[in-house]
């Protein structure tokens, strides 16, 4: 196992985190409350510090950090900074780690953040030109926003096989129709493409009956019934939309890598863009471990210093245990990617997506409990972060299937 960085990832890491601390830290909660005012309006509209920022960003060259390494030299030849860095996933975890400590905002600014990576590493591996030239290229520069669209309300999504809304070839077209929700990003203003998973042939294969088609924002047909909230947060101005598909109709080269052929591109899309979360929660448990010794210092209650009272001190201890633990899980399948590709690294990536949101989860929940009610008031992030954590034990598929998976790998070896 080699975990250290590459010269130029350790000289990034400081730069990342001196721009997180020095420029998005300052403006986060302003940033808040711009996007949160304007969803209460019944706007949905990005606020403007957020592409003061960017072009900041971008113009230190902290920009596509995100863009695997096979991938970016090309397109640093062709596109300068649009081609990041060409960092291996162990030199861009401790980056998104960075990013993390500021979630709702600083995967934004370096143009890092989910749904759209994991999109665009989609259209880097399995787009063609004329895909890539229309939709990887935008995104790429920052001028849109896509979405993923696979839940379905009707169906245990949980089981991509049983995904039920159609996409159909007739002639040159493919038609389209059902229902989606859960689609993280639609609410987004400038969210202009859905990255759309359908069944194409029912009587297929069961890993060959689904088809992902590119589908245009503004296609008729296309409706966004509602924007769902997440423990009663609408996640402005990204959102998570419920969609109806209705006769939808996209030309039959919107297909992505072919017919039938979901599942070898979900199995692709299983790499580095499903584990970035990861890398960004343990930023996110090292902010709520820093607030609650900080508080747990500077508070007294029953004559001591709460950090003194009861079992805290233990719990400081126990959570600084648990996010090294995890941050090497981390690493691990991060090198696991790095010299083997999603393959190498079924059980490892599944092992972080279980350990990580939990971890994180149990030391927002501590150091909440140790603020007492300001914990849970806006006036900390606590309360953001722990939805946050909690919802990544489903987002991503929930905790089950993922150990489901570690298991099956692991008894496999004595069968
Ligand atoms: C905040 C948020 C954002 C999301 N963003 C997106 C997105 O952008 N695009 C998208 O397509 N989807 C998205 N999702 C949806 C998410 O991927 C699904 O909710 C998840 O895959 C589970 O599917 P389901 O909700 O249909 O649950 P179901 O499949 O109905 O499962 C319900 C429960 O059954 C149990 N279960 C299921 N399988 C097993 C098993 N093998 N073993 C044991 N128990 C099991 C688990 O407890 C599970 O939680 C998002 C969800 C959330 C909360």
């Amino acid at each position: 196992m080699d975990f250290s960085p590459s010269p130029r990832a350790a000289e990034l890491v400081e730069s990342v985190a001196a721009f997180v601390h020095q420029e998005v830290e300052p403006v986060a909660e302003e940033y808040h409350r711009s996007v949160t005012e304007s969803a209460a309006s019944g706007t949905w509209a990005e606020s403007p510090i957020l592409e003061d920022l960017r072009t900041k960003a971008r113009g230190q060259g902290l920009w596509n950090l995100f863009l695997p390494v096979e991938h970016s030299q090309e397109y640093a030849e062709k596109y300068g900074t649009r081609g990041g860095a060409g960092l291996t996933n162990v030199d861009y975890a401790p980056l998104a780690e960075q990013m993390g400590r500021v979630g709702h905002l600083a995967p934004y600014v370096f143009n890092c953040h989910a749904p759209d990576t994991g999109n665009m590493e989609v259209l880097l591996r399995y787009g063609s030109d004329a895909q890539r030239a229309e939709w990887l290229e935008p995104l790429l520069d920052g001028r849109m926003r896509s979405a993923f669209t696979m839940t379905e309300p009707g169906v245990a999504s949980s089981d991509a096989t049983n995904m039920a809304a159609t996409a159909v070839v007739d002639g040159d077209e493919v038609v389209i129709n059902g229902r989606k929700w859960w689609s993280s990003g639609i609410g987004h203003p400038d969210c202009r493409v859905l990255v759309f998973m359908g069944l194409s042939d029912p009587d297929g294969e069961r890993h060959r009956r689904h088809t992902m088609v590119l589908v245009p924002r503004d296609t008729p047909g296309v409706k966004v019934e509602r924007l769902l909230t997440t423990m009663q947060t609408f996640d402005e101005p990204v959102g998570h939309g419920e969609i109806s598909f209705e006769e939808v109709r996209v030309p039959k080269e919107n297909i992505l890598l072919g017919e039938g052929r979901a599942f070898e591109i979900a199995q692709g899309r299983l790499g580095p863009g499903r584990v970035h979360h990861c890398m960004r929660l343990i930023g996110q448990a090292e902010v709520a471990l820093e607030l609650a010794i900080r508080r747990g210092l500077s508070r007294e209650a029953f004559g001591k210093p709460i950090i003194n009272l009861g079992g805290n001190r233990e719990r400081i201890a126990d959570a600084r245990m648990a996010i090294d633990q995890a941050r090497l899980l981390v690493l691990n399948a991060a090198w696991k990617l790095d010299t083997g590709g999603p393959l190498n690294a079924l059980s490892e990536v599944s092992q972080i997506k279980v350990v990580v949101p939990n971890m994180a989860q149990q030391v927002i929940d501590m150091a909440m409990q140790l603020h007492g009610g300001a914990g849970l008031s806006s006036d900390f992030p606590l309360a953001g972060m722990w939805t946050n954590a909690r919802a990544l034990r489903l987002a991503d598929g929930p905790d089950e299937v993922h150990r489901g998976v570690v298991a099956r790998l692991e008894i496999g070896k004595y069968r």
